[in-house]
């Protein structure tokens, strides 16, 4: 079975399928770069990353674009609050977005910035006015007109019968259901930044940024654009105008958009308190790992309400696949194979494929590999694990982790980066003793505990207790667990 996907486009669920040979061009609205990343907006880049990653498996080439807006209302706003250059602006919060993505496994995909294409922009509005859908006001600003183009609303299946003709917005987000002219270009005002082009001095609308890269670098029709729910309307919708008044051809085929993140059942606001960049989580002592995991545990067009209880089992969920895999790989199983543990590691594959095929159906995917992780521990309880089926559960596993990244264990390197960012900036106070305690028991990597494990284990042989106690206190005082069991020491982290 091939991958099924929601298309908003179409509103239905339908086969996906590139437009040229095996070629998957994709493009995804990245981040407006004036604060650090919340984990709304990392639920949004994560949903797009399984994306990339499952199309990848499933054998594409992926071509995977994203935009960093580094120029908008907001920046200009904050920027001339602050008294610095748009750039220096935004230089610090791209860096911060880029090293957030990073620590949650988000696989870094092709970038563009909007400041590095104005000249195109301005061309491209240059266009749109010669074709008649743009025209150009009073004071030097570049308007769209919507009337001019019959699928405006054909995205987000809004009506905008009696529209008025030349009402016009000039603000990047908006909401209104009545449809008016949208700003392609800005004329400048004092204090603001601006560029010099061809259609005059000023700069880039918003809409337009993500029309004018995404088919520079995709082509004028390309397969898949994604982001969050709240960009159907209007952004979307008007990169879709824009691009198709231009080129008359069909722009993305497939529109991907990630439901709107809660917390603890309400909508993200900082007057709430519920308002989480990565960077609070982690200071607060939760790992990467568990909150990429937690964060793909819902499909991505469902409700996800994040919760700390919520973190907590996701937490418990990344150690359990960490410790089972930890036991595949260092228990000397008896040489052969067993039919049912061959049946259960093809059945799981298979059965997680068509999970994923489904509309990326995250939730199902992962209660199989636990169904996995259980039926296949029983079997090592009785003895009855041979090593071509620790194998074969060990490649399926690796395949869920293509897809998933939790199983690498560098949490405690990425938690110490945020900690030691948090103290350069000077924020102790926010450092938890949880973060603190973490980045200490994180500084050993698996190669170094095993040696200590092994250190302990010999001492223990010749019977030298004070020296393995020693050993077991300080993995201890690690979060450590040594466990002796029949297979011999096993350890797990607490
Ligand atoms: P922004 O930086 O505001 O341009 O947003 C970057 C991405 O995050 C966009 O795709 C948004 O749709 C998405 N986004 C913003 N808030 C949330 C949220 N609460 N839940 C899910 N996605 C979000
Ligand atoms: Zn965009």
């Amino acid at each position: 079975m091939a991958l099924r996907l929601f298309n908003t486009l179409s509103g239905k669920i339908e086969e996906f399928r590139p437009l040229v040979d095996n070629e998957v061009r994709m493009y995804a609205c990245g981040p407006t770069v004036y604060d650090y990343g919340h984990i709304g907006n990392f639920r949004t880049f994560i949903a797009v990353d399984l994306l990339q990653r499952y199309l990848r498996q499933s054998g594409y080439n992926v071509r995977y674009v994203m935009n960093i807006t580094d120029v908008d209302d907001k920046i200009i706003r904050n920027s001339a609050r602050d008294g610095v250059s748009v750039k220096q602006y935004t230089a610090k919060y791209e860096k911060a977005f880029l090293e957030d993505a990073a620590t949650l496994n988000i696989e870094e995909p092709q970038l563009v910035r909007a400041t590095d294409h104005i000249p195109e922009m301005a061309a491209f509005i240059a266009e749109l006015e010669k074709k008649g859908f743009a025209y150009r006001a009073e004071d030097g600003s570049y308007y769209f007109r919507i009337a001019k183009f019959p699928g405006y609303g054909k995205l987000s299946k809004k009506d905008f019968a009696g529209m008025e003709d030349g009402a016009r917005v000039d603000v990047d987000e908006y909401e209104k259901d009545s449809a008016r002219d949208f700003a392609l270009w800005k004329a400048p005002k004092p204090g603001e930044a601006s560029w010099e082009t061809s259609i005059g001095p000023g700069r880039p609308g918003w809409h337009i940024e993500c029309s004018v890269m995404s088919m520079e670098e995709l082509g004028e029709s390309f397969d898949l654009h994604a982001g969050g729910e709240d960009l159907i309307f209007p952004h979307h919708e008007n990169e879709i105008a824009q691009s198709e008044a231009l080129t008359g051809k069909p722009f993305a085929h497939f529109w991907f958009h990630a439901r709107f993140l809660l917390v603890e059942g309400e909508k993200m606001s900082k007057s709430l308190g519920n308002f989480f960049t990565l960077r609070d989580l982690v200071l607060k002592g939760h790992k990467p790992s568990s909150i990429r995991y937690l964060l793909t545990s819902v499909p991505y067009r469902n409700q996800l309400n994040f919760t700390f209880d919520g973190l907590k089992q996701a937490a418990s969920a990344v150690d359990k696949l960490r410790n089972f895999q930890r036991r595949l790989q260092t228990t000397q199983f008896p040489e052969g194979s067993t039919d049912v543990m061959a049946q259960l590691a093809r059945e799981s594959g298979e059965r997680m494929k068509a999970a994923l095929d489904d509309d990326l159906n995250t939730a199902q995917a992962q209660g199989i590999i636990f169904e996995m992780v259980r039926a296949a521990n029983a079997a090592i309880d009785s003895d009855n694990m041979r090593k071509q089926g620790a194998a074969d559960l060990l490649a399926v596993l690796a395949r869920f982790d293509e897809i998933f990244a939790v199983l690498k264990d560098d949490d405690g390197a990425q938690m110490k980066a945020i900690v030691d960012w948090a103290r350069s900036e000077g924020r102790e106070k926010d450092i938890s003793k949880d973060a603190s305690d973490a980045v200490q028991s994180g500084q050993l990597g698996d190669e170094q505990i095993n040696q200590k494990v092994a250190a302990l284990e010999a001492a223990r042989k010749a019977r030298d207790f004070k020296t393995s106690d020693a050993i077991r206190a300080e993995l201890n005082q690690a979060g450590i667990i040594v466990e002796n069991t029949k297979d011999g020491v096993r350890w797990k982290r607490k």
